[in-house]
């Protein structure tokens, strides 16, 4: 539902750090210096998961009713799903993985997609009864579901909340009629109203996407929309910028020449008025995209960005185990019929279970952690590192820091809203 920064919704699909080309074409930041980010080794390091740790689990459902133009998501249209199968598979997935994390604390379920909401409620039920059943003990589960408003119906979203479901997040992506047209989307801004009033009557705890940055849209313009999307939000928001990524509608288009997001300039003042206007009404930014009132940040998508474990369920999902004290990163097929076939004939599509170098670890560490407003903190950075971050990153660091871009106390290495809008370019710098 979410097109930039997808460590929202989905297990990130985790990629190298930049490239100096890429951090070069940054202002402001100083060239590199070499560190001592080189490999140490596969195995053995950092402190084992223990009962005591928390573990996510994200389930994916990987059909939508049709395709967005901007979507590079693992998401199909299909004629027809079979359910009944789709749910046996999923639940023999979850089986299955959860023998790579027994014995550990589940602190939340994501539905994503894909559009989980167009799943029956039995399945959610199913699904959420099986982790319960898996993991007792939970002092709180938090149960998100991703939904889009033309599958907002009210039956539908109570069967979600009895199946256990205590968390909505809706794929509005604009309040704007023509915004939702240039997007793709299948439903207007009536429905989009109608059914975040419907996730307010609903459930617990709610919470919308809205994509801006697009080609063309004013700062007035933002803003007016952002006013009335404050006014219809519970406690969460996720407000993305417009990317055009390979491969989609889009991303066809914009190789034909099209101009269809905003320019760098413009993105980074809407970026920053957003920024703002969130602080002021009660909201601000704990993530780049994502904005919530203290306490209320989204605690999965967290269990991502501070490197905690997590299983991916379903086709195309990833995971990060830690084992023996070494982070495992699991990766299934990615094709529904694929995945489908290989769980019904091998009882797995588990395509990958990979051992982590220390040195991508802590890549991926920093790549996630420096998206959160918190940033990273200083002891599991260093623990995993067997160093402190002084040593670990050398002559890269004051720059940074003395260009405004990170700030390191003794407690947390984090990125200023400034680290933030150019964090590639952040990584990349630390990273080379
Ligand atoms: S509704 Fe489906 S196609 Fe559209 S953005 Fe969401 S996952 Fe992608």
């Amino acid at each position: 539902m979410l097109l930039i920064q997808k460590t929202l919704t989905r297990p990130p699909q985790l990629r190298r750090p930049p490239s100096p080309a890429t951090r070069a074409r940054v202002s402001g930041i100083a060239a590199p210096q070499p560190n001592s980010l080189a490999p140490t080794g596969g195995e053995g390091w950092g402190e084992g998961a223990s009962a005591l740790e928390p573990l996510a689990v994200y389930i994916h459902w990987p059909f939508c009713r049709s395709k967005c133009p901007y979507c590079d998501f693992n998401s199909h249209v299909r004629e027809g799903v079979d359910a009944a199968r789709w749910t046996a598979a999923l639940l023999t997935d979850l089986e299955r993985q959860a023998a790579l994390a027994p014995d550990r604390t589940v602190t939340s379920i994501f539905l994503g997609g894909g559009t989980p909401s167009l799943m029956p409620p039995e399945t959610a039920a199913a699904l959420i009864g099986r982790v319960k059943a898996l993991w007792p003990g939970a002092p709180y589960l938090e149960v998100t579901l991703e939904a889009n408003p033309n599958s907002a119906e009210a039956a539908r979203f109570a069967g979600f909340a009895d199946a256990g479901v205590n968390r909505l997040s809706l794929g509005i992506q604009s309040l704007d009629p023509q915004a939702l047209r240039f997007l793709g989307r299948g439903h207007d801004r009536d429905e989009a109203i109608a059914a975040i009033g419907l996730a307010h009557n609903t459930f617990a705890r709610y919470s919308f996407d809205l994509i801006y940055a697009r080609p063309g849209q004013s700062l007035a313009g933002w803003e007016a929309e952002l006013d009335e999307a404050l006014s219809l939000a519970g406690d969460h928001l996720s407000l993305y910028q417009l990317t055009i990524e390979p491969g989609t509608a889009f991303g066809n288009r914009a190789a034909r020449g099209e101009v269809l997001a905003a320019g760098e300039d413009d993105a980074a003042a809407l970026f920053e008025a957003t920024q703002v206007r969130l602080a002021a009404a009660g909201l601000p930014a704990y993530e780049i995209s994502n904005h919530a009132r203290p306490g209320a940040e989204c605690r999965h998508n967290l269990a991502y960005w501070r490197y905690d474990d997590y299983l991916g369920i379903g086709p195309g999902a990833h995971g990060r185990v830690t084992r023996a004290g070494t982070k495992i990163a699991t990766r299934q097929a990615r094709a529904p019929e694929a995945w489908l076939a290989a769980i019904e004939e091998r009882g797995t599509a588990l395509d990958e279970q990979t051992p982590i170098a220390r040195a991508e670890a802590i890549g991926e560490m920093l790549m996630m952690g420096l998206r959160l407003t918190e940033g990273v903190a200083r002891h599991r950075l260093e623990t995993l590192a067997e160093t402190t971050i002084e040593d670990l990153f050398c002559d890269a660091l004051p720059p940074l820091i003395d260009g405004g871009f990170l700030t390191l106390d003794r407690d947390r290495l984090a990125a200023t809203q400034a680290g933030r809008q150019r964090l590639n370019a952040v990584l990349g710098a630390l990273l080379a």
